[in-house]
C-alpha cells in the first residue's frame, strides 16, 4: 500500500470507523462482522446433498443426493452456498443486494472463497447470473456481477459478464411455488458468443439461490451452448425441505 493511500485510509477510518455491516458494531478492522454476528450466521458444512448443497441433518455417506436431486437430477453439475438464508443472513445480504453497499464485496467475496475453493480451483471462467436491463436500471450494478468480478481477478479466471445475458424480463420470483418459478424463468436466456464458454468449465455467481430454478435454467442455456461443466456459488440458499 502507497504512503499516500495509508494515510488515506487512516483518515477515512477516523471520520467513518469499519463498522459490523450486520449491527454496525464498531470494530477495529474493516470488512469483518462482529463476534456476535458471526455467531447468528447459519454456515452450510457437511453433510449434505453433493449435487445442490442441501445441509442433511444426519450424517450420511459422502456423494448421497437429497430427494429434490434423486427425483429430477438439476442440469448444473454442482451447487454450493455459504449461509443458510435465515433472519442473520439477510440481515448481511439484503443490504448489499438493494442498499449500494458495495464496501461489502470483499467480505462477500472472502464468504465465497471459503466455501466455494474447490469449485473456484476448478472453474476456466466466472460470470454473474445476469439482470435484465430494466432490472438492472432500477438496481444500477448486478450485485452478482460485482461478486463474479472480484472472485475473478482474484483467482486469475476469466470473466464473462456479457455471455449469459436475460433476455426476457421475469416477475421477481420471492413468492411463487416451486413449479412457477420455473415456468418464470423459462426462456428467459441466451448465450451470447457460445465460442468463450465451448468445453469450459463455468462458475456461476448469484446472490441467493431460492428454488434452483435459475441456477437450473442458465445450466440448461450454457451447456447447450457447450459448456462442460456449470458450478453454482452464491452467498446464501433457502433450506426448505
Ligand atoms: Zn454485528
Ligand atoms: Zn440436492
Amino acid at each position: 500500500m502507497s504512503y499516500f493511500r495509508m494515510i488515506w485510509t487512516h483518515i477515512l477510518d477516523f471520520i467513518c470507523p469499519p463498522a459490523c455491516p450486520m449491527c454496525r458494531a464498531f470494530l477495529r478492522a474493516p470488512n469483518q462482522i462482529c463476534p456476535e454476528c458471526f455467531k447468528e450466521l447459519d454456515f452450510i458444512t457437511r453433510p449434505q446433498c453433493a449435487v445442490c448443497g442441501l445441509p442433511f441433518e444426519f450424517d450420511i455417506w459422502e456423494g448421497s443426493l437429497c430427494g429434490a436431486c434423486l427425483r429430477k437430477k438439476p442440469r448444473y453439475d454442482v451447487a454450493r452456498a455459504c449461509l443458510v438464508y435465515d433472519e442473520a443472513s439477510k440481515k448481511l445480504i439484503l443490504p448489499f443486494k438493494h442498499g449500494d453497499r458495495m464496501e461489502l464485496v470483499p467480505l462477500l467475496v472472502r464468504l465465497l472463497e471459503q466455501t466455494g475453493g474447490d469449485l473456484i480451483r476448478r472453474a476456466d471462467a466466472v460470470m454473474p447470473v445476469p439482470l435484465h436491463r430494466l432490472r438492472l436500471m432500477k438496481r444500477k450494478y448486478n450485485q452478482a456481477a460485482l461478486l463474479a468480478q472480484k472472485l475473478a481477478r482474484g483467482h486469475r479466471k476469466r470473466y464473462l459478464p456479457h455471455t449469459l445475458v436475460r433476455i426476457r424480463h421475469t416477475p421477481i420470483q420471492g413468492h411463487l411455488p416451486p413449479n412457477q418459478r420455473r415456468k418464470n424463468v423459462a426462456r428467459a436466456f441466451a448465450v451470447k458468443c457460445p465460442d468463450q464458454i465451448r468445453g469450459k468449465n463455468i462458475l456461476l455467481i448469484d446472490d441467493v439461490m431460492t428454488s434452483g430454478a435459475t441456477a437450473d435454467e442458465c445450466a440448461r442455456v450454457l451447456k447447450r451452448a457447450g459448456a462442460r461443466r456449470v458450478m453454482i456459488l452464491t452467498l446464501a440458499r433457502v433450506c426448505r425441505g
